[in-house]
């Protein structure tokens, strides 16, 4: 790995080359050039590092993964990149000497929201894992030109801004001309026989688009290894223009030229609704052809091995069941292109791909209306047809007479295609995210294909980048934590358990105190400058951030302070552990109980914020734009982590693990990794309330509850409901969340969980009151996140299911 040998070196390099790059005087320079320029001399550190592993990768014929996802929640990567090249003092100390602040400049670079939550930052932090521990993997995805909105507030309601996170270039991207691919939609597909007695697949008057690949550099930690995310944009085909131009029809040239720049133009903006799904499965397929055949044709090129060996050294996995295609368009490639059977097609597809199921909310399950999808990728769905009905085939001679069966794992069914169905069935690895996910999956949502393949599901539980989410985000902790056992828990992140003979240390946990302190004032400060609002660092800093969906149960959070706000206005003399109350969270454009949910906080906090009588104990503030460099702002202030989802819903969160990691006590329910967390910890050290999933399960499946019994029977929450509509709150009225509540019977609990969630706000205060059993909770959940390192996952992926070994080049 090169480096700048000394802060001289790096204001020389920095010099040269913002002069060639902006022509202008260095004091002119504007923050974001500062930034760019630092960004560029990090490609020129690792360039050569960039080459060399993909040739390394190559020579060796190591096996490879491809990580597909649809959105890479990358965050910044300015800080991230000095620190991955152990030249961020270096770069700090120059650029003091020429009157900047790294701090100041590290803002500049505009955050990337190529995703729209958990399932997008999983996907930043794995490949971020993949280099550090310098195995062959990579990303792939779009490159959207308008990440998720920018989220304002007005009027105490969501506006959606667009983000142009392009506008000033993005200095970490390569683009690659040579490399690009075509991508064909439409036409017409049939099989006709060829002389030989076969069939071979005729595709005719489709459309081209071409994909041309942006690669960002992934950069180890402290290693020589560059892996790859590759970013694919569309652009329209000359050819193809020329082509309809010539014969005459300028409109047609026209609307393809459009179509075309459609395809990577905006990220989807939600996971769960059914807007623009035309758009949505024109991107799916997009980016999976383009990442499948640049991935082929690199093997023949690079590996030259026969095709019969792929899977030996490819493995792709899907992220969800976006990137399923993958599937039949490795089979599409396999026939039509390597003239393979379909036996041989189908067995090395199978051996290629994994797949990671991420929920099991029913109304996200994706599925894809046929004729839509037929007249979009005819010699696709041609394939599709044909694995579902072998697969049917096989099931009915398995299962002769159960119809069920068949239904229960069919690919197309009722005018559909399922695209779990298709992933589970085309991938030879099927793993949930959470221990109590994968469970779930086995025994219900996927139970059928348990009972046929068993042996193909597994359990991988999900984590973050510790480097990121703890040494990036909160340098003071890991300098202490240094301090405190050593430096090796930053490679092994398992060791931060030594911190756990610090549990009753009575200067450690003081020091642990300062930080959080800090870091919470930090925060006060930013409040203050940003919303003009004072709030107290001496006060409980309880935290729930995350996208807003009503599984989520940001509602239970907010009911519960609106409950506090009318004891304390009942009882005037009444004194409380003194809270602040902090929300973020993005709610999707089209979700209309998402939006209320969201402006019901923002007219809660006005209400209590700027009433004397209670904005001494109690505060509430909704932060806009939550997004990752807000994160990293947020987890490290937090004491405590809401993670309140209804039992059953989460499939694992991640945002739990975060604010383990910096020190935070988790308030929250028997849901994803928060079980895990607490089987780690004990309830010593987390707050755990409310129904657990088979008693969730039981009420959907038994009947049993009812909302309206609950309204009529318990005088606080009549209180509650009849506040959402009767102008107490703010004289608003909240429709929406009044009907989901009481008209749709609570789906998600609520009301049932909310005497629990209350005492759990009590036992958390009362907790809080014992300073020194806090700070010892703080610090055995530090000691205990390691676990939570998303190393430890790849590691599992690595080693369970992909079959990879690290690699590094001379
Ligand atoms: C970690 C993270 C999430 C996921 O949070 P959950 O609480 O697990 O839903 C979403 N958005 C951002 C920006 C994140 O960093």
């Amino acid at each position: 790995m090169k480096t700048w040998q000394d802060k001289e070196e790096f204001k020389r390099l920095f010099t040269e080359k913002a002069y060639r790059l902006w022509e202008k005087e260095l004091q002119e320079l504007t923050l974001n050039e500062v930034y760019q320029t630092i960004a560029y001399m990090i490609r020129d550190l690792v360039s050569e590092d960039w080459i060399r592993t993909n040739q390394s990768y190559a020579a060796k014929k190591v096996k490879q993964v491809y990580y597909f996802s649809i959105e890479f929640l990358m965050g910044r990567l300015l800080e991230s990149n000095l620190l991955n090249v152990d030249m961020d003092n270096i770069c700090r100390d120059g650029l003091k000497d020429l009157g900047w602040d790294l701090e100041d400049v590290i803002p500049a670079e505009r955050d990337p929201g190529l995703g729209n939550g958990g399932l997008g930052r999983l996907a930043a932090c794995f490949i971020d894992s993949l280099a550090a521990l310098s195995l062959p993997g990579h990303g792939n995805s779009i490159r959207y030109q308008y990440g998720l909105f920018n989220q304002r507030i007005v009027d105490n309601q969501q506006v959606e801004l667009p983000d142009n996170w392009l506008s000033k270039g993005y200095p970490w991207e390569v683009k690659k001309v040579d490399k690009a691919v075509y991508v064909r939609f439409g036409g017409n597909a049939y099989m006709r026989p060829t002389g030989d007695g076969h069939l071979e697949c005729v595709h005719e008057q489709f459309s081209t688009v071409k994909a041309v690949p942006y690669d960002v550099p992934i950069i180890g930690c402290h290693n020589d290894t560059v892996n790859t995310l590759r970013l694919w944009r569309a652009e329209y085909s000359r050819e193809e223009v020329y082509k309809e131009l010539s014969m005459g029809d300028r409109h047609r040239a026209f609307r393809y030229k459009d179509s075309v720049q459609q395809i990577s133009r905006f990220l989807y903006p939600d996971d769960s609704t059914e807007d623009g799904r035309r758009l949505r499965l024109m991107q799916e397929y997009f980016f999976v052809s383009a990442g499948v055949q640049s991935i082929v044709r690199h093997y023949k090129q690079k590996y030259g091995e026969s095709i019969y060996r792929f899977a030996q050294y490819v493995a792709i996995h899907i992220n969800d069941t976006h990137p399923a295609l993958v599937i039949p368009e490795l089979m599409r490639i396999f026939m039509d292109e390597e003239g393979l059977s379909w036996q041989s097609a189908w067995e090395i597809t199978v051996r290629t791909v994994a797949y990671t199921n991420h929920t099991i909310l029913p109304e996200a399950l994706e599925k894809w209306s046929i004729p839509m999808f037929k007249d979009l990728l005819p010699r696709i769905y041609l394939i599709i047809e044909e694995i579902n009905n072998r697969w049917l085939q096989e099931v009915r001679r398995r299962y002769p007479g159960d119809e069920n069966k068949a239904r229960d794992v069919a690919i197309l069914w009722d005018g559909q295609i399922h695209m779990a169905h298709l992933s589970v069935l085309g991938s030879h690895s099927v793993n949930g995210v959470a221990e109590i996910h994968s469970q779930i999956l086995k025994d219900s949502t996927l139970h059928q294909f348990y009972t046929c393949f068993p042996q193909r599901f597994s359990n991988k539980t999900n984590g973050i980048s510790h480097r990121r989410w703890l040494i990036e985000a909160n340098p003071k902790l890991a300098s202490l934590i240094d301090d405190t056992i050593g430096d090796k828990w930053r490679k092994t992140p398992a060791r931060l358990s030594e911190l756990m003979a610090y549990k009753d240390d009575a200067s450690f946990k003081e020091q642990l105190a300062k930080v959080k302190t800090e870091r919470k004032e930090w925060l006060a400060r930013y409040i203050k400058d940003k919303y003009n609002q004072d709030i107290r660092t001496d006060s409980i800093f309880d935290i729930q951030i995350k996208r807003i969906h009503l599984y989520k149960r940001q509602t239970l959070n907010i009911l519960h302070i609106l409950h506090l706000y009318f004891l304390l206005k009942d009882n005037p003399s009444m004194k409380i552990t003194p809270r602040t109350y902090l929300f973020g969270g993005k709610a999707a454009a089209s979700y209309g109980e998402a939006k209320e949910t969201i402006r019901l906080i923002n007219v809660v906090s006005h209400m209590i914020n700027s009433d004397r009588t209670v904005n001494q104990q109690l505060k509430v503030l909704f932060l806009e734009n939550y997004n990752v460099s807000l994160g990293q702002m947020l987890f490290p202030a937090a004491d405590v982590s809401e993670q309140i989802s209804t039992a059953g819903k989460e499939a694992s969160g991640t945002g739990n693990m975060k604010f383990m990691m910096n020190g935070a006590i988790t308030l929250g329910t028997m849901d994803g990794a928060n079980v895990e967390i607490h089987r780690l910890i004990g309830d010593d050290n987390c707050v755990i309330f409310g129904l657990r999933a088979d008693e969730v399960m039981n009420y959907y499946v038994r009947g049993g509850y009812s909302s309206w019994k609950m309204y009529s029977s318990d005088p606080e929450i009549r209180r509650l409901m009849d506040a959402l509509v009767d102008g107490t709150v703010g004289g608003d009225y909240f429709g929406l969340l009044y009907e989901s509540f009481l008209e749709k019977n609570d789906e998600y609990f609520v009301l049932k969980d909310f005497k629990a969630y209350c005492e759990a706000q009590k036992e958390i205060a009362k907790r809080y009151g014992n300073k020194s059993d806090w700070l010892r909770a703080s610090v055995v959940n530090i000691a205990q996140s390691g676990y939570f390192s998303s190393d430890r996952t790849i590691e599992q992926y690595a080693n369970d299911i992909w079959h990879l070994k690290p690699s590094k080049h001379d």
